[in-house]
């Protein structure tokens, strides 16, 4: 299986954004080069009392429109390029729902499944002691991402306020509740995507009470299973994978009990009345709306002209490559692309800031109708720029997010 590097993919995906709107050289050369990167180590005390290293990064790729926000990933295949292109993701991501803020993203390669909850949290506390002081609601702001969690968010942030002595819980997103967490942002990714879904249906015909699958089965992919019926009215959900493999049934699984199953037993597999399937057979299914929420590069020139869903949803970040992009355009493939279809989570997470910066906190039909006036507003405007450039919807969004992060730029005297 051929490998792909996910920062020369998403640098391919912003020269082609960068040429349809006649963008110089100099802001070409900002817009794929990040602003700062911090890359370090983390020297961790384990339970057995011996001590590890783990490689970090941070990475804050542009601040034009606001400070760096973006998740923090626990992984153990991280490598600084995945880092940097999730993190140039997220900028044209906040742009393109047009939140005052720039991109970023951080992550610690690890493997989360072999590692207690103290090891977790040691690590999780030496990441800020490493760059509290580039870190602020005002400078840059972390979010979980793939294996890490509130819990995760909830250390972080107690960290950074004893080594700064002082209240700033605007500086981490996706905390608990209890501790300045918002209404509403456990499934914001997944509603944003499914309302984003919802938009589609009406636009193109699409028929949301067919089946639909779902690729990956962490926060995002379980959250999109248990509100696809709720937004859309109907659909059955056929089939589902994880990590570990993937299961199918033509006559629906059960999205709460498949939650509780995963919770139960750490995968999706065995699930009762589900036979097994392999995670590719998944993507070729044949289903109205296929739901990538797994990690980047699922869905490339390989199975591309495979695929029967009719739209895609993008909850993952990268699950499709540039020359997939292309063949499932060809084939009438309705792509809600990731800066778009996952760019819910990231406006909870503003909804958060705002939240905390005035501690007042609004109740969860106010976050739920922001967010679907934000992403229902970005579905749009992003139509019209698939209709008026005559290009591909990945395309079209980010030339809706660069035109705006280069207009910044310009406006800041940077280029
Ligand atoms: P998570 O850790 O909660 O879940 C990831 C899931 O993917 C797990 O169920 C894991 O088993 C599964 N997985 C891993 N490799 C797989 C494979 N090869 N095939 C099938 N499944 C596989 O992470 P998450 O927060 O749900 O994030 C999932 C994706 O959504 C990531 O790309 C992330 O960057 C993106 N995303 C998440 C958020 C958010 O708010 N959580 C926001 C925007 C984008």
């Amino acid at each position: 299986m051929q490998s792909y590097n996910s920062f020369e993919v998403a640098k391919q995906q912003v020269l082609e954004a960068a040429r349809l709107l006649n963008l110089d050289e100099a802001t070409i050369e900002l817009l794929t080069k990040p602003q700062r990167e911090m890359n370090f180590t983390l020297h961790v005390r384990m339970d057995d009392n011996t001590t590890k290293i783990f490689q970090a990064y941070r990475i804050q790729y542009n601040f034009a429109r606001g400070p760096a926000k973006g998740g923090i990933r626990f992984h153990p295949d991280e490598t600084v390029d995945t880092i940097r292109a999730l993190a140039c993701w997220m900028v044209w991501k906040t742009a393109v729902v047009d939140l005052p803020l720039g991109g970023g993203k951080g992550g610690v390669c690890c493997n989360p499944k072999i590692l207690s909850e103290r090891e977790l949290e040691n690590i999780s506390r030496e990441y800020v002691r490493m760059i509290a002081p580039l870190l602020g609601s005002d400078k840059d702001i972390p979010a979980p991402d793939v294996y890490t969690n509130p819990q995760t968010m909830a250390w972080m942030m107690d960290e950074f306020e004893t080594i700064m002595n002082r209240h700033e819980r605007g500086v981490f997103t996706d905390k608990p509740q209890q501790i300045g967490g918002t209404e509403g942002r456990r499934d914001a990714t997944a509603r944003g995507g499914v309302i984003t879904v919802r938009e589609a249906c009406k636009v193109y015909g699409f028929d949301p009470s067919k089946n639909f699958a779902i690729q990956g089965f962490g926060n995002a992919g379980q959250r999109a299973a248990l509100l696809h019926h709720e937004i859309l009215g109907g659909g059955k959900l056929i089939a589902v994978s994880d990590s570990r493999g993937a299961i199918f049934n033509s006559n629906g699984l059960d999205p709460k009990e498949l939650v509780t199953h995963k919770l139960k037993t750490g995968s999706v597999i065995n699930f009762k009345e589900s036979e097994p399937i392999s995670q590719d057979e998944l993507l070729e299914l044949d289903v109205e709306i296929l739901y990538p929420a797994a990690l980047e590069n699922a869905i490339t020139s390989e199975n591309a002209s495979n695929i029967k869903a009719k739209v895609i949803c993008e909850l993952a970040n990268g699950p499709t490559t540039p020359e997939a992009d292309l063949i499932l355009y060809d084939k009438n493939v309705h792509v809600i692309p990731d800066i778009l279809g996952s760019a819910g989570g990231v406006t909870v997470s503003y909804f958060e800031m705002v939240q905390d910066n005035y501690s007042y906190f609004w109740d969860e039909t106010l976050v739920h109708q922001r967010l679907d006036k934000k992403l229902t507003t970005a579905y749009h405007t992003v139509q019209e720029a698939i209709k008026d450039k005559k290009v591909h919807p990945r395309l079209a969004a980010m030339v809706v997010g660069i035109a705006r992060v280069a207009e910044a730029c310009k406006l800041r005297g940077w280029v």
